[in-house]
């Protein structure tokens, strides 16, 4: 049984259901942000993250630093593209707009290749692009959130070798990274921005993230400054060193409870071997597929290989109104959220199904949300055609 008060399952997007230990981590007592026990915990936090990208190249560099997922952007933007520089962004949704705008924010020039609704860009338009204009970073977002789209990271990053050997692919893990496969090196990625409120199941409030030997060696070739002070990978470098070697360093206050509780929440994960975790994924996310179409509904993201492992984007009968169907929802003990692409926002609702809500056997907070799902459309007036 959970320790934690009886609550609605969050089954949103993220942040997720915590696990016990890892919540549990948060009330350490208060310990210093440079003594001995934190740095270590820290150090071992970020050697923890090399892992979990399945990475074993020395040069890589990780780093914590508290802020949501978005600082991962601006991390990306003021560090990795100067004023001017370009950037090709490859967008699947909400997010992928997002990242541009950022990217825009600190003088990239920007160009963005937009998938059509629920799905994305293809790879001979991408080399197209690639093939018409030096690109300095090529930006993809894993899994769009507000699609569930899923992007192909592997013959991507062959294509852009291939192509455009000097560009850095850069990718938006927030809502993949400990779902969906990462195989940092193999692939020769360049960077992955995460968050710890996704898949990782810690408390938001992290910002996480991988860069290659080769994006860090763009970063000491810029001829400009960092264009952010608290993003600067130059204040922010030497600092993730140091914990990582166990020293004692201080550029801005790391919080220590959330870097336990991330440290918590890795350790579960890396018991297992992540072969293991993605596939319980890819299973959970098959049930939750064909049950949408038991139902008689349509998932967003159109082609099944466009289909994220870890949450499912459904379109609501034509009937059915997310102001009514959430709050039955809600009765029901589930949290599901709402539509956030602006071109058919009001026509769809977001079930998370990641992290322990799928890995841990206990559980039965899938079964119970499809349960609830079913009943719920019924008491909304809706009946399979
Ligand atoms: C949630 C999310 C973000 C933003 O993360 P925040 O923690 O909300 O700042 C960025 N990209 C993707 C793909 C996301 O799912």
């Amino acid at each position: 049984m959970s320790s934690q008060p009886a609550h609605p399952t969050l089954l949103i997007p993220g942040p997720i259901e915590f696990d016990d230990a890892v919540l549990q981590s948060m009330s350490h007592y208060s310990e210093s942000h440079v003594g001995p026990a934190f740095v270590a915990t820290f150090g071992e936090t970020l050697t923890q993250l090399r892992q979990l990208f399945q990475s074993t190249d020395a040069s890589a560099q990780p780093y914590i630093i508290s802020g949501s997922g978005t600082l991962g952007w601006d991390l990306v933007a003021a560090n990795l593209v100067e004023a001017g520089e370009s950037a090709l962004v490859l967008s699947t949704g909400y997010f992928g707009d997002a990242f541009a705008d950022c990217l825009t924010t600190y003088g990239a020039d920007v160009t963005k290749l937009d998938g059509p609704v629920g799905g994305r860009p293809q790879l001979p338009e991408i080399e197209k692009a690639l093939s018409q204009k030096k690109y300095k970073i090529l930006t993809v977002t894993h899994v769009d959130t507000s699609t569930g789209v899923l992007s192909e990271l592997k013959d991507l990053t062959a294509t852009v070798k291939r192509v455009s050997p000097e560009t850095l692919v850069i990718v938006d893990g927030v809502c993949s990274v400990a779902c969906e496969e990462i195989a940092f090196d193999e692939w020769g990625l360049d960077g992955v921005v995460t968050a710890s409120q996704k898949a990782i199941g810690c408390p938001a409030g992290l910002s996480i993230s991988f860069f290659s030997g080769r994006a860090m060696q763009a970063f000491e070739k810029r001829k400009t400054p960092p264009a952010s002070y608290f993003a600067s990978m130059k204040n922010w470098t030497p600092i993730m060193k140091n914990y990582e070697a166990k020293k004692p360093s201080y550029f801005a206050t790391p919080s220590p409870q959330l870097v336990h509780a991330l440290n918590t929440a890795l350790k579960q994960i890396l018991a297992k071997p992540l072969s293991e975790r993605f596939a319980r994924h890819a299973e959970v996310s098959d049930k939750v597929k064909k049950a949408v179409q038991d139902l008689g509904l349509e998932v967003v993201a159109t082609k099944p290989e466009d289909q994220a492992h870890a949450m499912t984007a459904i379109y609501l009968p034509e009937n059915v109104k997310i102001p009514d169907i959430l709050p039955k929802l809600a009765g029901k003990g589930v949290v599901f959220a709402g539509g956030i692409h602006k071109a058919i926002a009001t026509k769809y609702i977001r079930f998370g199904h990641m992290g322990v809500s799928v890995t841990d056997p206990k559980r039965k907070d899938i079964d119970h949300a499809l349960e609830a799902l079913k009943s719920g459309l019924s008491e909304c007036g809706y009946q399979k055609a």
